[in-house]
C-alpha cells in the first residue's frame, strides 16, 4: 500500500515537472529588424542577438551552458541555415556558455582580445575595432571598450540601426561598470550614442532595449549616483547611511530600470554602493606603477603578469582574469570594483619586491614571488 501511494505521488510529481519544462523549452523571439532578432527568456539570464542572411547566421552571445538546449532549439526553428559566426560582447560565462557547441560545428568565434584572460577561446580576436561583411548588405562592426569588463565589445549593425551593448547596459538591475569605472562607462556609452540617431535600438546584456535618449539618461543618472556616493563616502558616510539618504533613492528611481524586488533589496543596493566606492577609489599619486611591472609566480606555479599601461597597473593571468590594481600606498593595492580583496607587497633590504600576497575577506592568503629573468 505504501509503495502504491508513493508511486502515485511520484507519477504526479513527474507530470508536473514535465509540463513545467515543456512550457519553457524555447526562448522568446522578438524581431528587431528584418534580419535581426532578440532571444530572451525568463530566468535564462542574458540576452542573445541573431543576425540572419541568405546563407549565414551570426549569434551575439550564447547564454550559460545549462540553457544550451533552449538556445539550439529556438535557433533551429528560426532558421535552416547553420550558425557560422559567434560574436561575444565580453568573456563572462553567462554570455559564452554555448560557444563551444557551435564552434565544434564550424562557427567562427569573434571577440575582443582580452577574452584570452577568461575561459573563452576566440578564433578571430581583435584589439580595437573590427568590421565583418556577413552578406552584400549586412555589415557587423565591433569596438572594444572597458566598462563592465576588460573584454567589452560594442556590436553595431548599421543597416538595421541596432547596437548590442553587452553588460555596459544592464537595466534589469543596477549598472555594473566595475572594471572601467565611470570614466570607462562614459567613454563606452558616448561611443555607442555617437553611432546612432533617435531611432537606434540599444540592446542590453541583461534587460530590455532602449533608445538613444534613454541611454543618455542611463549614463547621466549613473554619473550622478556615482558622484553622490563618492562625495558622501569621502565625507565619512558609510553605505548604510548613503542608502538611507532619500537623495540616493530619488536618483536610483531616475535610472528607469525595470528592477525586480530582489534587485532593490537593501542588501543588493548596499553592495552596489560598496562596489561604486571600490570602483572609484583614488590611487596614491606617489606610487610609481612601473616599479611593480613584471612576471610573477604563485606558490602553485601559476604565472601572471603585472603590466603598466595607460597609467594603470593590470593583473593579467591567461585563461583566468584581467583586473586593475589600485595603490592606496606603496605596499597595499586594491582590486578595482571588488570589495574586501587586496594585494600586499613586501620589499627586501634594497627596496626590490620580494613577494606579493593576495588577501581576501575570507582570510585566505596566496603568496607570489617575482620571476627574475
Ligand atoms: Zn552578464
Amino acid at each position: 500500500m505504501l509503495i502504491r501511494v508513493l508511486s502515485l505521488a511520484s507519477i504526479l510529481f513527474w507530470s508536473i515537472v514535465t509540463s513545467a519544462t515543456e512550457q519553457h523549452q524555447e526562448l522568446d523571439v522578438t524581431s528587431l529588424s528584418e534580419n535581426v532578432f532578440l532571444l530572451t527568456g525568463e530566468r535564462v539570464g542574458a540576452n542573445v542577438g541573431v543576425v540572419i542572411t541568405n546563407e549565414k547566421v551570426l549569434l551575439i552571445d550564447t547564454l550559460v551552458n545549462k540553457h544550451s538546449e533552449k538556445l539550439i532549439k529556438t535557433i533551429e526553428k528560426l532558421t535552416k541555415h547553420p550558425v557560422t559566426h559567434i560574436v561575444n560582447t565580453h568573456g563572462d560565462f553567462d554570455h559564452t556558455g554555448v560557444n563551444e557547441h557551435y564552434r565544434q560545428l564550424g562557427a567562427l568565434v569573434i571577440a575582443q582580445k582580452n577574452v584570452s584572460h577568461s575561459k573563452v577561446d576566440c578564433d578571430l580576436c581583435f584589439e580595437d575595432y573590427l568590421s565583418i561583411k556577413l552578406s552584400d548588405d549586412v555589415q557587423v562592426a565591433m569596438k572594444s571598450a572597458v566598462s563592465h569588463s576588460f573584454s567589452d565589445n560594442i556590436v553595431y549593425i548599421p543597416t538595421a540601426n541596432i547596437v548590442f551593448m553587452g553588460d555596459i547596459l544592464t537595466n534589469i538591475s543596477h549598472p555594473t561598470f566595475y572594471q572601467g569605472g565611470i570614466a570607462g562607462f562614459n567613454k563606452a556609452i558616448s561611443y555607442a550614442v555617437s553611432l546612432g540617431d533617435e531611432n537606434t535600438k540599444y540592446v542590453a546584456g541583461h534587460g530590455f532595449t532602449i533608445n538613444a535618449k534613454q541611454l543618455e539618461n542611463y549614463l547621466a543618472v549613473t554619473k550622478e549616483i556615482a558622484d553622490f556616493v563618492v562625495l558622501n563616502h569621502g565625507l565619512g558616510g558609510n553605505s548604510e547611511e548613503i542608502l538611507k539618504n532619500p537623495k540616493f533613492n530619488n536618483l536610483y528611481a531616475k535610472l528607469e530600470n525595470k528592477v525586480s524586488i530582489q534587485d532593490t533589496s537593501p542588501n543588493r543596493l548596499k553592495r552596489f554602493i560598496d562596489r561604486i566606492v571600490a570602483t572609484e577609489i583614488s590611487s596614491d599619486p606617489q606610487v610609481y606603477l612601473g616599479d611593480y611591472a613584471g612576471t610573477y609566480q604563485w606558490d602553485d606555479n601559476e604565472a601572471f603578469q603585472l603590466v603598466h599601461i595607460d597609467n594603470k597597473l593590470l593583473y593579467k593571468e591567461l585563461g583566468q582574469r584581467i583586473i586593475e590594481l589600485i595603490p592606496v600606498n606603496k605596499s597595499k593595492f586594491m582590486v578595482r570594483g571588488q570589495i574586501g580583496r587586496y594585494y600586499q607587497f613586501s620589499f627586501d633590504d634594497r627596496g626590490s619586491i620580494d613577494s606579493m600576497t593576495f588577501v581576501t575577506s575570507e582570510k585566505s592568503r596566496y603568496v607570489a614571488t617575482p620571476i627574475v629573468q
